[in-house]
């Protein structure tokens, strides 16, 4: 068994953290919400006064935090954690963060002798929770096969996608076709609605057909066809338009460093742009058809 610090223990990181404990791991716990430590504290968790304290006499560092800034100001630097650890140390950084940032903590990394991941989610608080997070991990062969088993502890789906970086590159390549996917769904169901085609039976059809994909088939963004969709409980989040908004802009980040023309995607982040400064951020992304139904009126 393993001793872990864990940094950034907020909505997806604590949930985390818990899986971690259940498996018979000792985690140490740091963020600068004191309510999110005590909830680790409750489940067995013992607490550290700062991130160096929580990278100390631990085999494993994971960090959970919001951004790319946070995670190099935890990383880097005299007070960051990767001068504050013993040598061998393993980092896994679980943040969805641009893969420049993800890079250059990693280059930092291996040149202070760590072996380091980048291991994005996704499956959301509920797949946190239940320990079936999908792992997209980025690093070296020996830095993945020291992790997997910590992953598995987390998750139910762990791929190992290429060198340093690759994991932040494969989630955001993922979230900008479900961005883009989930505003075409909205749009022929809006599109239906005007040509007096019913819900059900749009659902029925496409669900078996070409338009067939996950912002349909799971994620519905009207009520009725997939009961468990968060159209339901009026677009409550699930993965909110704020989170799909960040993941679209770091994905047209990495598209411009990168040269590749993403048109779409750069659409899809505008308009989740509009949705955000409308106030909505906070509900579920699916809500995009609500604002694409009204700018028809
Ligand atoms: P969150 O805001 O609930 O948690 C982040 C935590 O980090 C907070 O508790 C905050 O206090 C803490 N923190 C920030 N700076 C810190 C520092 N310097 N030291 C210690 N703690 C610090 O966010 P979340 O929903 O848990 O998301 C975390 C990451 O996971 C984000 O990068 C997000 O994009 C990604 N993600 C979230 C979801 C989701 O559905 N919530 C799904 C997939 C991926």
């Amino acid at each position: 068994m393993a001793a872990i610090g864990f940094i950034g223990v907020g909505n997806m990181g604590g949930p985390m953290a818990r899986n971690l404990l259940k498996a018979g791991h000792k985690v140490k716990v740091f963020d600068l919400a004191a309510a999110a430590v005590k909830v680790c504290e409750e489940a067995g968790a013992t607490s550290a006064a700062g991130v160096t304290e929580a990278a100390k006499g631990v085999d494993v560092v994971v960090t959970m935090l919001p951004a790319g800034q946070h995670v190099r100001a935890v990383y880097l630097g005299d007070n960051g954690i990767l001068k504050a650890a013993a040598k061998g140390t393993l980092f896994i950084d679980s943040s969805t963060i641009d893969v420049e940032s993800a890079r250059a903590v990693a280059k930092a990394a291996a040149e202070a002798g760590m072996p380091m991941i980048d291991a994005p989610v996704s499956g959301g608080v509920g797949g946190a929770a239940a320990a079936t997070l999908t792992f997209m991990v980025g690093g070296p062969e020996e830095a993945f096969a020291k992790a997997k088993p910590l992953l598995e502890a987390m998750g139910k789906t762990i791929v190992h996608a290429g060198p340093a970086g690759n994991g932040q590159a494969a989630k955001i390549c993922n979230n900008m076709v479900l961005g883009i996917s989930m505003i075409a769904v909205s749009e022929a169901f809006v599109l239906a609605e005007k040509l007096g085609l019913d819900h059900q039976k749009l659902f029925d059809i496409s669900s078996k057909s070409s338009g067939q994909c996950w912002s349909l088939t799971t994620y519905c963004p009207v009520p009725g066809p997939v009961p468990t969709s968060p159209a339901n409980r009026g677009y409550q989040a699930g993965f909110t338009a704020d989170m799909m908004l960040k993941d679209l802009k770091l994905a047209q980040e990495a598209a411009k460093a990168a040269g590749a023309t993403t048109e779409l995607g750069a659409d899809a982040a505008a308009i989740y742009e509009r949705y955000a400064k409308a106030g909505q951020g906070g509900l579920d992304f699916s809500g995009i058809i609500n604002m694409i139904r009204d700018a028809g009126r």
